[in-house]
């Protein structure tokens, strides 16, 4: 590991160990050997960082203009591209994914967010609004937005600082504070965030970054009364407890929960599109990714030949070393989720799917898992319905559109959805029907900082990014001058 990388709390400006003195073990997934120790953060600690944010709220931070907030947020997009090789190595330690793919996506979405939310940072306006009058005496009413406090900011372990970037970003080029919550599978990259953010002159205490667990630092964020809104990206299991904790001190919430996103390919597709799309929307990550198209919904006539396609995809995979060049396929994330995982292969197995290709964990060290196609499957099998959250794809066969669209919304979640076709009119019309927060078109994972993000249904409430990423870190309020 890097020797540059912190281990220790980021706490209002300053890199201290726990209270209490605790600590964990960060475990490298592709060897099961032990990166490093990271200081475990306490309550007191979760206490300290929110006082030293709420200070910021009438602070320098608070004083400072919104172009001058947007000129530290390109400096960190820049300290990001400068540092791009190093977070990538340590996304890949970390996470057990290939450093390629951190290097295509993971760090560059990072820095395209900062630098997108840095244009925003002084364009946050309200509106003039026509009013009737009060009381007889004309009226000038109009608007303005203000940040909404202090953000406990709760993060996976799947992509750590492309999602702490659309969660800090947004913020502070809204003006908010922000209390950081590193999953404790992978807290590198964002402590390394932390570093770049000092260095970019970001007042102390506006931000702290404190790795930990989740039933301690992340609870006491989420039950803090000086927080003001929790974002959290996570399980939905976690989500709804956090929702249900953080209603009862009224704090606002933005939830980015799991998926279990439909891709659908028409008969009048480009099938060989259609199916190295499609494998990627399956594999890339590892199949770790909220947005993973796991339920490929395929015509009849091109069924078999679209399983085999994918079925040769996943047999294409190169599973091993994340820093081998020739990787494209890395670890899961831990013993126990690839334990998971193995246990919804065999729940296809035995409700009768066939496995296509893979289905198996390979020997040696390491979480890895083959990349696994099932066919014959349906929509009411456990694999169909439940995310898996690893290389697994299930295809399941439709005859008509409105037949795939009944399949694609026939589902708990609402993320994401892919449309394979050359039919654009169709394309439009049959996008409008997807239940899902994005839905693209003959591509997957097409995710941009200037688009909103988020689901519906069990996949979360509310949107990050884009403009729905300064409304979410606002609050509206109304000032009406009775003239
Ligand atoms: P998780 O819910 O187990 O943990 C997420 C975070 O919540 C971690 O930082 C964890 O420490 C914290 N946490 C756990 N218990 C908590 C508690 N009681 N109070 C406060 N915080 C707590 O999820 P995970 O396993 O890290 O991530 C995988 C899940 O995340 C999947 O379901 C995936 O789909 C989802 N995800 C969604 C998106 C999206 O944008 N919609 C993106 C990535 C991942």
């Amino acid at each position: 590991m890097p020797s540059s990388t912190p281990t220790h709390l980021f706490l209002a400006g300053q890199w201290r160990e726990a209270s209490g003195g605790k600590t964990f073990t960060d475990i490298n997934p592709a060897n099961e050997q032990p990166l490093t120790e990271i200081a475990a953060a306490s309550a007191a600690d979760v206490d300290q960082a929110v006082r030293a944010a709420r200070a910021q709220l009438s602070g320098e931070w608070a004083a400072m203009p919104g172009a001058e907030r947007g000129r530290i947020l390109a400096r960190v997009a820049d300290l990001i591209e400068r540092d791009a090789s190093l977070l990538a190595t340590l996304e890949a330690l970390d996470v057990g994914k290939p450093v390629t793919q951190a290097a295509q996506l993971d760090i560059p979405n990072a820095a395209a967010t900062f630098r997108h939310f840095a244009g925003w940072a002084d364009k946050i306006t309200g509106s003039v609004i026509p009013t009737a009058g009060h009381m007889g005496q004309p009226t000038h009413s109009y608007t303005v937005r203000e940040p909404v406090g202090v953000i406990g900011a709760i993060v996976p372990w799947n992509t750590p600082l492309m999602i702490a970037g659309w969660k800090l970003a947004p913020a502070l080029a809204a003006g908010n504070t922000v209390v950081v919550k590193p999953p404790e599978d992978a807290p590198l990259s964002i402590l390394h965030l932390a570093k770049l953010l000092e260095e970019a002159g970001l007042p102390p205490g506006v931000v702290s970054v404190l790795p930990g667990f989740g039933a301690t630092a992340g609870e006491a964020l989420v039950t803090h009364t000086g927080v003001d809104k929790i974002s959290f990206t996570g399980s939905p299991r976690v989500g709804r407890m956090i929702a249900t904790r953080a209603a009862e001190s009224f704090k606002s919430t933005t939830l980015e929960l799991g998926g279990k996103s439909p891709q659908i390919i028409l008969p009048d597709a480009d099938l060989e599109a259609a199916i190295n799309g499609t494998a990627m929307g399956l594999f890339f990550n590892q199949g770790e990714i909220c947005a993973a198209g796991t339920r490929v919904l395929v015509h009849t006539s091109l069924y078999e030949q679209v399983v085999e396609g994918l079925s040769d995809a996943a047999a294409a995979q190169v599973l091993g070393d994340p820093f081998d060049p020739a990787t494209t396929m890395g670890a899961l994330i831990s013993a126990k989720h690839r334990e998971t995982v193995l246990g919804y292969i065999e729940a296809g197995r035995n409700d009768g799917a066939r496995v296509a290709c893979g289905g198996a964990a390979p020997e040696g060290a390491g979480y890895f898992v083959q990349p696994t196609v099932f066919a014959n499957a349906t929509n009411d099998m456990k694999i169909a319905r439940e995310e898996i959250f690893g290389p697994v794809g299930t295809v399941i066969p439709f005859d008509t559109a409105e037949e795939a669209i009944a399949l694609a919304n026939a589902t708990q979640y609402g993320l994401a959805a892919t449309i394979w076709t050359r039919d654009v009119s169709r394309a439009h019309s049959l996008a409008r029907k997807v239940q899902a927060g994005a839905v693209w078109v003959n591509g997957w994972g097409a995710i941009n900082p200037a688009l909103p993000w988020g689901g519906l249904k069990a996949s979360g409430t509310g949107r990050e990014l884009g403009w729905a990423g300064i409304e979410a870190n606002t609050e509206e309020k109304s000032i009406t001058i009775v003239l």
